[in-house]
């Protein structure tokens, strides 16, 4: 496994987690190696579709220039846009904000057959919210008993969840913010705010490391994925979610037979009445 896995809680440390792995892959090696996952990702994100007994959700969280949205465009991109949604939660608005912080959250949440991309979640409420204090301790710190049950109850009702860390350095970011600077088509994404967070880089590290060690569950693991190269990133979700559907597939291939007998037999009735 390319991204290091946590699906119980525990101590997670992401200084000990090296943020350019390549998995020993050069980068033709790596995209050659994508295109084939995103095939894959493509056929069993079909079979989900179709059959319509589980949903998927993939919660994408990482700090400003982490690649959310590239793995959106890359890896959301390699699947079917009939059967795929982004979600992106900003600053809550004042009606989000009179409600309690998952109101947002579940109004996104999947239906089955569905895939839906959260490009920031309900965890910017244990980590932005927590780094500086938009709300009492106590108030933040039930949350991450909150979203374990929130998330058991998706995956009890056949969501599969599925949480990826993008991993970057700080010497990454601050080049990529640059090169935003840098590249008139990139002037969309140039946030001052941004560098008004670099102050912050340890409080989001401890923040990230809690959220991480409080909320993973075997039923809803966290993927931490080294981030500093972009084509090693995509292959290393790629992987994860490849081998969180892949146990699915036969169930997923029956379904659609039963469907396919069903109909069989309600169409040859209709031909008989007629
Ligand atoms: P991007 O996700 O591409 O960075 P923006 O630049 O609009 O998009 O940033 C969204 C901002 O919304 C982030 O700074 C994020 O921390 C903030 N945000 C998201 N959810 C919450 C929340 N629950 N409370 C406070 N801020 C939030």
């Amino acid at each position: 496994m390319l991204a290091k896995r946590f699906d119980s809680p525990g101590k997670v440390s992401l200084k000990e987690i090296p943020t350019n792995a390549d998995g020993g892959m050069t980068e033709p090696v790596a995209l050659a190696r994508f295109a084939k996952q995103g095939e894959e990702l493509a056929e069993l994100q079909e079979l989900l579709f179709a059959a319509g007994t589980h949903a998927l959700l993939v919660v994408l969280q990482g700090r400003d220039t982490a690649g959310k949205d590239g793995t959106i465009k890359g890896v959301a991109g390699a699947m079917n846009p009939g059967g795929t949604r982004v979600a992106s939660f900003k600053v809550p608005t004042p009606q989000e904000k009179a409600h309690d912080f998952l109101w947002r959250i579940h109004k996104e949440v999947p239906g089955r057959g569905e895939t839906v991309y959260f490009n920031r979640s309900h965890y910017e409420d244990v980590l932005v919210v927590r780094v500086h204090n938009l709300v009492p301790d106590p108030v933040w710190k039930a949350r991450y008993d909150q979203i374990v049950a929130f998330e058991k109850l998706l995956t009890s009702s056949n969501t599969i969840v599925v949480k990826f860390c993008l991993h970057i350095s700080k010497a990454e970011q601050e080049k990529r913010l640059l090169a935003r600077e840098a590249d008139p088509s990139k002037a969309w994404k140039l946030n001052p705010g941004d560098w008004e967070e670099r102050p912050f880089w340890d409080k989001y590290t401890e923040a990230y490391e809690d959220a991480i060690s409080k909320t993973a569950a075997p039923q809803a693991p966290w993927y931490v994925v080294p981030g500093d190269h972009k084509w090693f990133r995509n292959v290393a979700i790629a992987e994860a979610l490849i081998e969180t559907l892949r146990p699915y597939k036969d169930d997923w291939k029956k379904a659609l037979e039963r469907t396919g007998a069903a109909q069989k037999v309600a169409i040859a009735q209709l031909r008989n009445q007629t």
